[in-house]
């Protein structure tokens, strides 16, 4: 494998761009435009408090340097442009954000619930109604493990394949790494179609939050959560605050 800076920016480009557009096109549909207004509405009252603040921006200032730092001098390792078939790109997606998911949910169940970093996590449990800013309540030694999960994952997937992933499969990874784990912790309150997976994502993690004992322990899928026996239903409130 080579060092292939292009790739790399190709990478961050597609990644800004894809955000970009994501964000513009949900934000078009009237009823997700109203659940995230009652986010900011609850996001507001909470950043009114200092600490809470300052929590949430430890954590954004961790996630920024570990980004940027693996950017420059890890993933140009793992990432080239050399064109493959469509079947790749899905299965190297698919295998970063399953890879990622397992190693999350052993973390997340042994490490920030058992005795060793129950003190660190429980920090983000305090969010025991989540909306949109406890996706930034942690602590920054968790957000540094959890998105250190992530980006490893790229370089693994990239060796078992053989091959470095294409740098548009690992930006659509990386999107999807990152609205989910946002949407986990959204308030919505829409039991009906077409939205009725949306409310059922949010459910289960607020499942998660509501106390320390709950399982959910996985982020992206709740596949690990049925196979390992720690699934619980999804829970909804009928107001975000
Ligand atoms: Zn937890
Ligand atoms: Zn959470």
């Amino acid at each position: 494998m080579t060092y292939d800076w292009i790739a790399a920016l190709v990478f961050v480009g597609s990644l800004v761009a894809l955000m970009k557009f994501f964000h513009w096109a949900v934000f078009k549909i009237p009823a997700l435009e109203e659940q995230r207004r009652l986010n900011h509405e609850q996001d507001g009252r909470k950043l009114e408090d200092p600490e809470f603040k300052s929590w949430c921006e430890a954590s954004m200032k961790t996630g920024t340097y570990m980004n940027l730092a693996f950017y420059a001098v890890v993933l140009p390792w793992c990432v080239s442009l050399d064109s493959r078939p469509l079947w790749r790109h899905v299965v190297d997606i698919a295998a970063i954000l399953l890879v990622f998911d397992f190693m999350y949910y052993w973390t997340h169940r042994s490490l920030f619930h058992g005795k060793a970093l129950l003190k660190v996590h429980s920090l983000h449990h305090r969010a025991r109604k989540p909306t949109f800013i406890d996706a930034y309540y942690v602590h920054p030694l968790e957000t540094a493990i959890g998105l250190g999960l992530f980006l490893f994952s790229i370089p693994i997937v990239a060796w078992a394949g053989g091959a470095p992933v294409h740098a548009f499969s690992a930006a659509i990874a990386t999107l999807v790494f990152t609205e989910h784990n946002t949407i986990n912790h959204v308030y919505t309150n829409l039991p009906y179609q077409p939205y009725k997976w949306l409310n059922y994502v949010t459910g289960v993690h607020a499942a998660h939050h509501v106390n320390m004992k709950q399982g959910n322990y996985a982020t992206l899928t709740m596949l690990y959560d049925w196979v390992f026996g720690t699934y619980e239903k999804p829970v909804h409130r009928p107001s975000a605050g």
